[in-house]
């Protein structure tokens, strides 16, 4: 079958890797895709959020199947758009309608769906600006830290963490006055938690579901998780932590009431739910939800899923993933991201990248990079995701931190020792 998988970044080319691999797969599209998933199908510059775009690509090229990377689309609801579409309605989307996306589109949803169906979740309330003086008292006996957090899309920068009551106050009269837009219209003010986090993910039906395999992300800029807040430093999968008896409390506690909860709630979900957790002590807690798939962290889970994936988007699709065996391959994988120099503040664009064919044992995701007269170049923030699938977590992080030495571009730079805290 003909394949549409929408995206450009570094989890979209893990995507149309494993896809292209896949014994269904005819032709692949990758809209708008990079400077590298050229090498798994075909690029189309069109943007997912123009739905009228997608439709003439689909129907131009036959498309039997559609697979959406980022959250936007779908919060924007491309799956209706698909469903209300007497041509289109009958082309199995992966991805969650609206009404399922808004999990990861409203923070304060989310909360009250956690509540609802007895999720273990940090306590939390939410102030509009009609609510202020009510927030700003209500943060007077808040404990400290406090995170506040805003309620729509934010390009993963609504989250602040407040160390004084003073600063929480002032950073609430900021959201709410509009510093992240409409985003920030409604604000999620909720309890800290100490602990460690990973990822988990799902790929529901709407009745069942299979566990993907969990994976850790390294958020900051720094060697050591210092500095700032990125996209996603690199990520490891397995995690060392989460052991068996870990992850049957995450089904338990936190996988089964949510997909008990969307059939409660009436919600009709198709895709991947990813699971921001934190361990605290031994329980798993969950601080959110996302409609899609994680970047760095697909980089990673793909290298360790054996199945034919576009059987997987079908069996999904179709409602068939009861009893579905998930073969998950026991190697250890590791991804680290290669950056711009000064991102995730300001960076340039448009830098040669060099070395790529000197890379021994990892995979080369493209994700900020373009084709420019048959050259590749920089293009973003984070440029290239080296992943490396070893017998040992020790050798995966050592081949894919080696390998991601071997590439060159002006103003480069990567973390050293993204994993070695676990190994
Ligand atoms: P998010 O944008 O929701 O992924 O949050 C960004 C980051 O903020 C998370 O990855 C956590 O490191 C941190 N964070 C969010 N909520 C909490 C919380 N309740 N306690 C501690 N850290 C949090």
């Amino acid at each position: 079958m003909n394949i549409l998988l929408l995206g450009s970044g570094g989890r979209e080319s893990a995507l149309a890797w494993k896809i292209s691999q896949s014994s269904q797969c005819a032709q692949l599209f990758i809209a708008p895709g990079n400077g590298g998933t050229n090498a798994y199908g075909k690029n189309v510059n069109i943007n997912p959020n123009n739905f009228d775009a997608v439709k003439a690509l689909v129907l131009k090229e036959n498309i039997q199947l559609v697979v959406v990377g980022p959250e936007e689309p779908l919060v924007n609801g491309i799956h209706d758009f698909f469903v209300n579409d007497d041509i289109l309605a009958k082309i199995p989307v992966i991805g969650p309608k609206k009404e399922g996306a808004i999990l990861e589109g409203s923070k304060d949803f989310s909360k009250q769906f956690m509540a609802r169906h007895n999720i273990p979740t940090p306590g939390s309330e939410s102030f509009t600006n009609e609510t202020l003086q009510q927030g700003l008292a209500y943060l007077e006996s808040h404990s400290l830290p406090v995170v506040l957090k805003a309620d729509g899309l934010a390009a993963g920068k609504g989250v602040v963490i407040c160390q004084t009551i003073a600063e929480a106050k002032e950073e609430l009269q900021l959201m709410l006055g509009g510093k992240f837009g409409t985003a920030g219209s409604l604000v999620v003010i909720e309890e800290y938690l100490t602990g460690i986090e990973l990822s988990v993910f799902v790929l529901t039906d709407g009745d069942h579901y299979v566990i993907l395999p969990e994976a850790k992300d390294y958020k900051k800029i720094g060697q050591a998780d210092t500095g700032l807040n990125t996209g996603g430093m690199g990520s490891v999968s397995p995690v060392p932590f989460a052991d068996k008896k870990f992850m049957d409390a995450v089904e338990e506690s936190i996988i089964k009431p949510t997909i008990n909860g969307l059939k409660k709630d009436k919600i009709d979900y198709t895709g991947f739910i990813f699971f921001g957790l934190f361990k605290v002590g031994d329980k798993p807690m969950i601080i959110e939800y996302n409609c899609r798939m994680g970047d760095p962290e697909t980089e990673s889970v793909m290298l360790r899923i054996e199945n034919d994936l576009v059987e997987l988007f079908m069996a999904t699709a179709n409602k068939k993933l009861k009893d579905y065996k998930l073969n998950i391959s026991p190697k250890n994988a590791a991804t680290v991201m290669i950056v711009a120099g000064g991102y995730p503040g300001e960076y340039e664009k448009g830098k040669a990248i060099t070395g790529i064919e000197n890379v021994r044992q990892s995979l080369v995701f493209h994700a900020g990079t373009n084709l420019e007269g048959g050259v590749v170049k920089t293009n973003g923030g984070r440029i290239l995701a080296v992943s490396s699938l070893q017998d040992s977590q020790f050798e995966a992080l050592q081949s894919a931190t080696a390998d991601a030495a071997r590439i060159y571009f002006d103003g480069k730079y990567f973390r050293e020792d993204i994993g070695f805290d676990l190994v």
